[in-house]
């Protein structure tokens, strides 16, 4: 299927690495003119040279920053000529009891996984209208849906981002002018945000890393991870010109994890 978006532009946020790379790639694969961030710069341009040898077509521009910060999004959003497609994401917030976590560890929180999602829609949709396509995608996360334990954090930010997106891809002057928001929602996917989380439950669960990782894997029907190059291909259609009558939805990717029958 022709995903019918070659030569649009899109930002893809925090991306040299993990989910975010799978949807740069599977865009980048479409046509797509890209603008990929992340803070350390030396992995950004690996990844950067990685999309350009994939499609040497399209223009891949790497641009170096911290996505949660103003100047961060100040430079990802002035580096293309206009945005048609925003991915937006950021890296999870730590596990924890939130008996121990302060204001500061819940404003971060909200800064990375709500209210920089909520500034970079703010600053690129009413332009996606005036052209008359959009397609948003916020990667957040099956916590969502089914709270985890640990990630009070994560369970809460995304929550209020969910909420605030149920609300803004119905407005009439968005929604009506071909542009769509939906979130993505991944289970357990194979990246290095997966290691980190099975190293630190494995820590404090006094477990090997591997029994931690294949209790994990066991638990999801499919019987294995998720990889980024799926969820790219999810995140690409959900950005092609085929998916306009798809708005403001919560797509939950996980293998089956999710026991409920909705
Ligand atoms: P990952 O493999 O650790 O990759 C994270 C990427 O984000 C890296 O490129 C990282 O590069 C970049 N990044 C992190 N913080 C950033 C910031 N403040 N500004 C710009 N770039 C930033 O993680 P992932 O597995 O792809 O996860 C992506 C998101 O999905 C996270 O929010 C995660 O919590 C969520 N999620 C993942 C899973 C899973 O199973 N993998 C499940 C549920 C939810 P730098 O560190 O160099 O900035």
């Amino acid at each position: 299927m022709n995903l019918q978006i070659e030569g649009k532009w899109a930002l893809v946020c925090a991306a040299s690495k993990g989910l975010g790379r799978g949807c740069a790639e599977a865009l980048v694969a479409e046509g797509v003119n890209v603008v990929v961030t992340a803070r350390g710069q030396e992995a950004l341009e690996s990844t950067a040279a990685g999309l350009r040898a994939l499609n040497p077509d399209v223009q891949v521009i790497a641009v170096a920053g911290d996505i949660t910060t103003d100047a961060g999004r100040e430079q990802a959003l002035g580096a293309a000529p206009h945005i048609d497609i925003l991915v937006n994401n950021a890296g999870g917030p730590p596990p924890g009891d939130f008996r121990e976590w302060t204001r500061d560890d819940w404003i971060a929180a909200l800064d990375a996984n709500m209210l920089t999602a909520i500034e970079l829609m703010r600053a690129t949709v009413d332009g996606m209208a005036a052209r008359g396509f959009g397609r948003i995608v916020n990667i957040t996360s099956g916590a969502v849906k089914a709270p985890i334990d640990v990630l009070g954090l994560s369970n809460g930010a995304r929550s209020g981002l969910t909420g605030f997106v149920a609300g803004l891809a119905r407005q009439k002057r968005i929604a009506a002018h071909n542009v769509t928001i939906n979130n993505l929602l991944p289970g357990l996917f194979d990246t290095d945000r997966l290691k980190q989380s099975t190293e630190a439950a494995a820590t404090s669960q006094g477990r090997s890393f591997d029994a931690v990782l294949d209790a994990k894997r066991q638990a999801i029907p499919v019987a294995r991870f998720g990889t980024a190059q799926e969820f790219g291909a999810m995140c690409a259609f959900l950005c092609s010109a085929h998916a306009g009558y798809f708005t403001g939805q919560n797509v939950l990717m996980d293998g089956g994890a999710y026991p409920g029958t909705f």
